[in-house]
């Protein structure tokens, strides 16, 4: 996932055409900046990247989805339907404009579980959110059927599937909005970055306003811009622009070497016992920037990462069932509706509802599935090494049951 990795001369020349000038904001200051427009530069280029008609990039993942949210009029009253697996990112926007975040099972693509979705929608539903998680795609065809049936907005949580594609879409420009993130252990980053898009010219003049203020951008002098709605800032800088322009030029080549070395993990884990992998919609649009894996029983598995664990070869394989971050399990904050200023009281109370509710489906998922990232500079060597240690580890686990 890391582009991390490939980081260098490309990144330090686009920095250095922001600092020769100082201009390090992206609004304004046109007679001093010598030409240099890195974030405008950035959101072509994602519009080229990705075929999609516009693009708005902002200071990090959370912020476009924040920005998204309010562009697609969601706010207090609406339900929006995400799954139990994904970052804290996806609820915090969520509680952030203020709507209801209606969290439910993912199934063994370990992305939306549609008869989950189904069974959420209320007359409050107002948008379904998948999350692409781990490079690849929830089941799209089958939530945009709902969202038909439904008359629903469908937001896509594209953050860690930059450049994965579905039927030849990418990932993000399919639903009304997408969002994709640039923080440094993204597929491409920005150090911090983030991007809306959409085909939608009225969401797109929405973002870059709601990103800014208010600020409709009408003019060339900032002051002089009306406010049509109230914004706030998640503006990037010129500086942070700079490195994803950098970036987004490699994200191709990011992806190639991401595809072969997931095919070269994936094949020193074939004599694995009772291993199998996740469902994949559309397995050639895998952006590869995870191998993710199952075992027969969460016994097995839970021995397999104590073994890694123990042999020191845990680096890498996350089990996230246990992890702080990213599955329902560990969110006590969200259960509790912990935060630092007061919800509306029927808000806390619906958000604690929905998030205790049971998620014994995802449990017998989660619970014996375990991700690999995918190094962009691991050798085959390397890759092959970390295939039979975990095989090794798997094989040791068993045995012992
Ligand atoms: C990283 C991530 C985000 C948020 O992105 P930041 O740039 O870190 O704010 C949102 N959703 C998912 C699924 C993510 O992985």
């Amino acid at each position: 996932m890391p582009g991390y990795e490939f980081f260098g001369e490309e990144e330090r020349k686009e920095v250095n055409d922001v600092l020769n000038t100082g201009i390090i904001m992206r609004y304004g200051f046109d007679p001093l900046r010598n030409g240099n427009w890195k974030a405008k530069e950035l959101e072509l280029a994602i519009r080229e990247a990705f075929g999609c008609a516009h693009a708005h990039v902002v200071a990090n993942g959370t912020a476009a989805l924040t920005t998204a949210l309010a562009a697609l009029k969601i706010g207090y009253g609406d339900e929006v339907i995400m799954p139990c697996f994904t970052f804290v990112a996806s609820f915090e926007s969520v509680l952030s404009v203020g709507a209801t975040p209606v969290l439910v099972d993912i199934d063994d693509s370990l992305t939306l579980d549609p008869e989950a979705v189904r069974k959420a929608i209320t007359p409050r539903t107002r948008c379904i959110m998948p999350v692409h998680m781990c490079g690849s795609m929830a089941d799209m065809d089958a939530l945009q059927q709902i969202c038909e049936e439904h008359d629903l907005l469908l937001l896509e949580d594209a953050c860690q599937s930059a450049g994965a594609t579905y039927k030849g879409k990418y990932l993000g420009t399919i639903g009304d909005a997408g969002t994709y993130s640039f923080d440094f252990v993204k597929t491409i980053t920005c150090g911090e970055g983030g991007a809306v898009v959409t085909n939608q010219p009225d969401i797109y003049l929405r973002c870059d306003a709601y990103a800014d203020h208010g600020h409709d951008h009408a003019g060339i002098d900032r002051g002089a811009d009306m406010h049509p709605f109230i914004g706030y800032n998640y503006r990037i800088s010129e500086l942070h622009a700079a490195v994803g322009l950098a970036q987004i030029k490699k994200l191709n080549q990011f992806l190639s070497v991401q595809r072969r070395n997931h095919a070269i993990l994936k094949e020193a884990l074939r004599e694995a016992p009772g291993i199998s992998f996740r469902t994949i919609h559309d397995s050639e649009g895998d952006s590869c920037t995870f191998l993710t894996w199952f075992l027969p029983s969460e016994e097995i598995t839970q021995a397999t990462v104590k073994e890694l664990k123990a042999k020191n070869q845990i680096a890498g394989n996350f089990y996230w069932f246990v992890n702080n971050w990213h599955y329902i399990r560990k969110w006590d904050h969200l259960k509790n509706a912990t935060t630092l200023n007061a919800l509306h009281p029927d808000l806390k109370k619906e958000v604690i509802h929905h998030a205790n509710k049971d998620f014994s489906s995802s449990d017998a998922i989660m619970s014996r599935c375990i991700s690999t990232a995918i190094s962009l500079s691991a050798t085959e060597a390397q890759l092959k090494e970390k295939g039979e240690q975990i095989t090794a580890a798997i094989r040791k686990a068993t045995a012992a049951r």
